[in-house]
């Protein structure tokens, strides 16, 4: 065993000396307390630690000891409805184990060792079965948890066995020896193979306008939210968490408030999943990293929590992953990067930060599992960002921007002024519109794309006249241009603005949005047409139509909305021109 001693101490970052025959990212025991890191760089015997806890205290001169392992994670059974820290400490365990507040060097368990799971087997004895077969299943809370084979190990099925089993336990031998638990080891860093990357072609549901009909995000894809402070970056991580219509989440607060992460705690157990029914914790895995927790551990936090993605998504399921906030990550890279003493980059973030963020990005996608069946799972992640002072020209940002496949620019102005969710939709993009045009075509309506579209149009043509309307004044425009800036405020207060804290419009089903946005502008097209025969602008606004449309939010079912839709356009098609 390679073991050295602590030669210098700055901040979270160790360097040891007599380290010689280590590699890159071997994790480490430092110091009296045996305090867990990873080594992230190696000169001749030296190495240089990043320390997941508080470093303070550690002297030079203490023992550096190599485990001679990767960074790695506990995958299996107990995982969902788990809250770990950034390298997968049960922070329940944790706090019980040592108090309030998370004393130094406690090693416990990713996966709990003392709860038997009763497993099924789905393979028997003489089969042969290779990395990625499912062997068996577990039912964990409502996730039915397949239990795969590593990759890597093949063979022929020797014994395996029906019963209660802790991860720990063998549940299946193959001939030559190898054992197979229900649990799998796997380093962070790594992503977990698969067959092949597939295309996106469907849309990740999640209950907003906004999001599902002007800006989707499809299953395997990635979008980020960025925003400046208040905007609802927070709001919008943990309204998706709750309403994606994927089947497992992982959560991941990342270097934010601890009182945010709080709220998650408390809330998450107490909200049922619209479409099962059942409590949302009970397919949410939680990664909490909060801003008085160990920088570096932040660093790891998404490695761990992505890495738990990929596992549901080897058994074939759609994972949504969420991190708030990516900034805060990127911030605990450039401060280790700091005390390294590298060459720094703009705003003194790493040269690499570029890299790391495309290959944490690059880990989403729908993919074909490895394994017999034909399996399609995928990852899907939506970072937050939050620039400093809300400028959107800073690295993390920008960098961001190249790789995410939708953009949810947070706005604030709209958040000051209380639109919410505060998504500027001038500047937000969705790269997706092509590839899953059919599923909407399929699933909602020949005409989504059409509907989008003269959505678009009409928002675009409201910053045109409301520019004129600042120069000079409203009464400049003709009553045809006025109709328009009625209809654009109807999308924007009665379509697009949506509560996140409403019991009937938090989550608004796919018809039911169609619906809403159909009658806005059969609204359009019938006043456009009325105003061709001569009727004024004033008959169709005394009409009382537009209280109508204002409530359709709190209106549950979209068949009624379907019939509001005729009786606009009868009401105004019956209106006479006056003389
Ligand atoms: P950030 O994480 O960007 O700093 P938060 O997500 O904490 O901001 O949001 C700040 C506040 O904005 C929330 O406390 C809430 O009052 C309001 N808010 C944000 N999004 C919504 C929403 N979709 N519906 C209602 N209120 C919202
Ligand atoms: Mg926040």
């Amino acid at each position: 065993m390679i073991q050295g001693k602590i030669s210098r101490i700055s901040g979270p970052v160790v360097i040891a000396g007599g380290m010689t025959g280590s590699k890159m990212y071997d994790v480490v025991k430092v110091g009296k307390y045996s305090l867990s890191g990873e080594i992230i760089r190696l000169e001749r015997d030296m190495a240089v630690v990043q320390v997941y806890e508080d470093s303070t205290g550690l002297s030079i001169g203490e023992p550096v000891e190599n485990t001679g392992q990767p960074l790695s994670v506990e995958l299996g059974p107990g995982l969902i409805s788990s809250i770990y820290d950034g390298v997968q400490r049960p922070l329940p365990v944790l706090a019980k184990a040592s108090g309030s507040f998370i004393s130094k060097g406690i090693s416990v368990p990713g996966l709990d060792r003392s709860v038997q799971w009763q497993f099924v087997p789905s393979v028997k004895t003489g089969d042969e079965v290779s990395g990625g077969d499912i062997i068996g299943t577990v039912q964990e809370f409502h996730v039915v948890h397949r239990i795969l084979v590593p990759p890597g190990i093949s063979g022929k099925v020797a014994e395996i066995h029906e019963g209660k089993f802790t991860v720990a336990d063998t549940v299946c031998s193959l001939e030559g020896g190898t054992t197979i638990s229900m649990m799998q080891l796997w380093p962070v860093r790594k992503g977990r193979p698969y067959r092949r990357k597939m295309n996106p072609t469907s849309p990740l549901l999640t209950g907003q306008r906004i999001f599902d009909f002007l800006f989707p995000l499809t299953k395997g894809g990635t979008a980020m939210i960025p925003g400046g402070f208040g905007t609802g970056k927070t709001v919008s991580e943990q309204t998706l968490a709750k309403w994606a219509d994927s089947q497992v989440v992982v959560y991941i607060g990342c270097g934010e408030r601890g009182n945010e992460m709080t709220d998650v705690l408390t809330e998450f157990p107490e909200l049922v999943d619209p479409r099962t029914g059942l409590p949302l914790m009970e397919r949410t895995v939680l990664v909490a990293n909060t801003s008085n927790m160990p920088v570096a551990a932040r660093e790891a936090s998404i490695y761990t929590g992505i890495t738990m993605a990929e596992y549901y998504r080897d058994m074939g399921y759609d994972v949504a992953l969420m991190a708030d906030s990516t900034s805060r990550w990127g911030e605990a890279l450039r401060e280790v990067s700091g005390r390294l003493e590298e060459m720094p980059g703009e705003e003194g973030y790493p040269a690499y930060l570029a890299t790391r963020l495309a290959a944490f990005y690059e880990r989403a996608g729908r993919v074909e599992c490895l394994g017999k069946g034909e399996r399609v799972g995928s990852v899907t992640i939506v970072g937050a960002v939050s620039p400093p002072g809300g400028d959107f020209s800073e690295p993390i940002t920008q960098n961001t921007l190249r790789i995410a496949g939708t953009f949810w620019a947070l706005d604030t102005n709209l958040a000051y002024r209380r639109h919410f969710p505060s998504v500027n939709w001038i500047k937000s993009y969705s790269l997706y519109l092509d590839s899953i045009e059919p599923w909407y075509r399929e699933n909602v309506a020949s005409d989504w794309k059409a509907l989008r579209d003269r959505t678009m149009y009409l928002l675009q043509k409201e910053v045109e006249l409301q520019e004129i309307v600042q120069l000079v004044g409203p009464d400049a425009l003709p009553e045809s241009e006025k109709a328009i800036l009625e209809v654009t405020r109807m999308i924007r207060e009665d379509f697009l603005q949506q509560s996140a804290y409403s019991d009937v419009d938090s989550f608004c089903r796919l018809e039911k949005q169609y619906w809403m946005l159909s009658a806005i502008l059969a609204y359009e097209e019938a006043v456009s047409d009325a105003m061709g025969r001569g009727v004024n602008l004033r008959q169709v606004s005394a009409l009382p139509l537009k209280s109508g449309i204002a409530r359709m939010k709190e209106v549950e079912s979209a068949e009624q909305i379907k019939g509001f839709v005729d009786e606009i356009r009868n009401k105004i098609e019956a209106l006479e021109v006056e003389e």
